[in-house]
């Protein structure tokens, strides 16, 4: 926990809510306050680390604290806009309905590692599968257990797991994420109860849940160990602006052999000498090779 700053009536805080004009903040004490902010405070964004001044009448945020994390979006017009500050971890939602690709997985875990946020693979709705299916899809994701990942299997709708799943989010701040209709709300309200984080309905038609809330939140669990971001914002945020040589620093299993390739610069594609491609159905596996490629290909299309 961070210290309390009491220099006179300055309090340090973090912000919760932010509907535009006015903000809603909690100081350390766990009280909350709608408040207003300094222009010279700047763009402030849930998860961000205040200091307030809290007045007779009026409550003013005086200053933001420095950022260890950021999470951007691009806005209507493609400029980049901070949407969460100082996340941790990254929980990916996923589900045997709707159906998952490893290839958003992967996408989900470059992101992850290049924002410096630890992920943390959820399979919700086990309650779908029978044994013999559970096994094959634990299976499959054994790619990522084997390269450190945690995977955890979760039923939200029978609150079945999340006993393992609430040790992870202690002490952290975390986001969730997912394809629309995986269950992230339901996980939410599973992990905090008496909050209602609208859960849709996956309609037969789309297979995609709805949702109509729209600010980012910042949620204690009720330990009080550990927050949760929820934004719709959030929740489908992919890779963005990122740099074709970038793309490799997210596959962590590379790390070992990057630096032996004969080239510096190497994409670790066709290059002659790279340590990379040497290492593919070795200590690398071939699929999450062949989806660094798709996704090297997408972000050179994307920045083009
Ligand atoms: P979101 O779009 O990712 O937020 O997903 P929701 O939480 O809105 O859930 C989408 C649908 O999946 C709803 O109909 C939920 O009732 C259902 N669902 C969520 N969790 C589970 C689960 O653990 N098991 C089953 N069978 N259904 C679930
Ligand atoms: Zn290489």
């Amino acid at each position: 926990r961070p210290a309390v700053d009491m220099t006179g009536s300055q309090r340090s805080a973090t912000v919760i809510a932010n509907y535009g004009a006015r903000l809603r903040v909690e100081t350390d004490d766990g009280r909350q306050h709608e408040c207003h902010c300094r222009k010279n405070a700047g763009p402030l964004v849930t998860g961000d680390r205040v200091t307030l001044e809290i007045g007779e009448r009026d409550t003013v945020v005086t200053r933001r604290l420095p950022r260890h994390s950021a999470l951007s979006r691009p806005d209507s017009r493609g400029k980049p806009r901070i949407i969460a500050a100082n996340i941790d971890q990254l929980l990916i939602v996923i589900a045997p309905r709707p159906a998952f690709k490893e290839a958003l997985i992967d996408r989900y875990l470059v992101a992850a590692e290049l924002s410096r946020m630890m992920p943390v693979i959820v399979l919700n709705k086990t309650d779908l599968l029978d044994e013999t299916a559970r096994e094959t899809l634990m299976q499959r994701l054994d790619i990522y257990t084997q390269i450190g990942y945690p995977v955890i299997p979760v039923s939200a709708d029978l609150a079945h797991g999340l006993d393992r799943l609430r040790p992870v989010l202690r002490e952290r701040s975390s986001i969730v994420v997912g394809q629309s209709g995986v269950g992230k709300s339901s996980l939410i309200n599973g992990l905090l109860p008496g909050v209602d984080a609208r859960v849709g309905d996956v309609s037969d038609a789309t297979n995609k849940g709805t949702h109509t809330t729209t600010t980012a939140m910042l949620y204690h669990l009720p330990d009080h160990d550990g927050t949760i971001i929820d934004s719709p914002g959030i929740r489908e945020f992919g890779l963005w602006q990122i740099r074709a040589d970038e793309v490799a620093l997210g596959f962590r299993e590379f790390n070992d052999y990057r630096e032996q390739c004969k080239f510096r610069n190497c994409l670790h594609r066709s290059e002659p000498g790279c340590a990379v491609r040497e290492q593919v159905g070795h200590r690398i596996s071939a699929q999450r090779y062949d989806s660094y490629l798709k996704l090297l290909e997408s972000v050179e299309q994307e920045n083009y």
